[in-house]
């Protein structure tokens, strides 16, 4: 099967006061149709970045500054920016953290899902008004005639949230990015949102990309994992195994981190120090200042890409073999 979308070795830069300083470096990944993929990281790591940069949402002072990105045959980087608009939302569409602010506050839900769809569709203002209730049902709103008359602020940020997958949904993208879609809720909504993403990539065939930096919310819902480390892609595989068998020191710390159902005596992990500024240059890996496996050549000599048998990658000196020096 091919990739629905092909990223290659992908840069992003931003202008600072401090000169530019490079928040996505070199990331490759594949997403697959009808798949979820979860990219997880700690804030700063890039992983929001990336995803601007692919679908040209940067801010003014970002740029893509190396490497490619294709959505099927179309060259996302080299295309125009009216051609890139009409992907975004009817093919390709994208949902964030804070869907309260991310809807109009002075237009009523119902206006705002149908605008969507006639923005991409040549539908009639009655059809775009149907699909708009189906949207809602569809993701889970159980009066859609009420919650289409409703203004943002009369709904809950979970109902906010549904309405903005709604809407994003409503043209049927092949693509869904959701960037953090549950971190600003709470733990129970968190659950709904997640199980309405789970259920709609099943029932619409879709491939979700999940940004998160909680990794419980990606062992619950992705198929496969991608982590990220200060702007490079640090592991890769499907998640049972990564979660069976991290592969790469920094995926290790992080399971670490996570409290274990029913072993309420153990200690949870921490990882010391704090991920690099993106203007820091280090000469060998960035995760050796925080490396309890770090080796001397990790210092000096940055590690390259390796993949094993089973497709797994991970960037790290020790991937695939037992270390032949000794830890520090
Ligand atoms: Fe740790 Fe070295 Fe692997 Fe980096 S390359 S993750 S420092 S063992």
């Amino acid at each position: 099967m091919s990739p629905l979308l092909r990223v290659r070795d992908l840069c992003v830069d931003f202008s600072t006061a401090d000169g530019t300083v490079r928040a996505v470096d070199r990331v490759s990944l594949d997403v697959m149709p009808g798949r979820m993929l979860g990219i997880v990281g700690e804030s700063g790591s890039g992983k929001s970045a990336l995803w601007l940069g692919v679908l040209g949402l940067l801010s003014h002072n970002g740029r893509v500054s190396a490497g490619t990105a294709h959505y099927l045959d179309t060259d996302l980087l080299a295309a125009s920016e009216t051609a890139r608009a009409q992907l975004r939302g009817k093919d390709v569409a994208m949902i964030f953290q804070d869907p309260v602010a991310a809807l109009n506050p002075i237009r009523r839900i119902g206006k705002q899902i149908a605008e969507a769809i006639r923005v991409h569709e040549n539908v009639s203002a009655a059809t775009a008004r149907q699909r708009t209730l189906q949207t809602l049902k569809d993701v889970g709103i159980r009066n859609p005639d009420l919650v289409a008359q409703q203004y943002p602020h009369e709904l809950s940020g979970g109902m906010c949230q549904r309405v903005m997958i709604g809407m994003a949904i409503a043209c049927r993208p092949k693509l869904l990015v959701a960037d953090e879609p549950s971190t600003a809720l709470d733990v129970t909504i968190q659950a709904q949102i997640i199980n309405l993403l789970s259920e709609l990539k099943v029932r619409l065939g879709m491939a979700i990309v999940l940004i998160t930096h909680d990794l419980g919310v990606i062992a619950a819902a992705a198929d496969e994992v991608a982590v990220m480390y200060s702007g490079r892609l640090v592991e890769r595989s499907e998640t049972v195994a990564l979660f069976g068998k991290p592969a790469h020191p920094y995926t290790k710390a992080l399971l670490d981190a996570l409290p274990q159902p029913g072993a309420r005596d153990r200690r949870l992990g921490s990882i010391p120090g704090q991920i690099p500024g993106a203007s820091e240059r280090l000469p060998g890996c960035r995760f050796e200042p925080r490396c309890a496996q770090a080796i001397p050549r990790c210092a000096v000599e940055e590690p390259v890409a390796h993949l094993d048998a089973d497709g797994r990658f991970s960037l790290c000196h020790l991937a695939g073999a037992l270390p032949a020096e000794a830890p520090r």
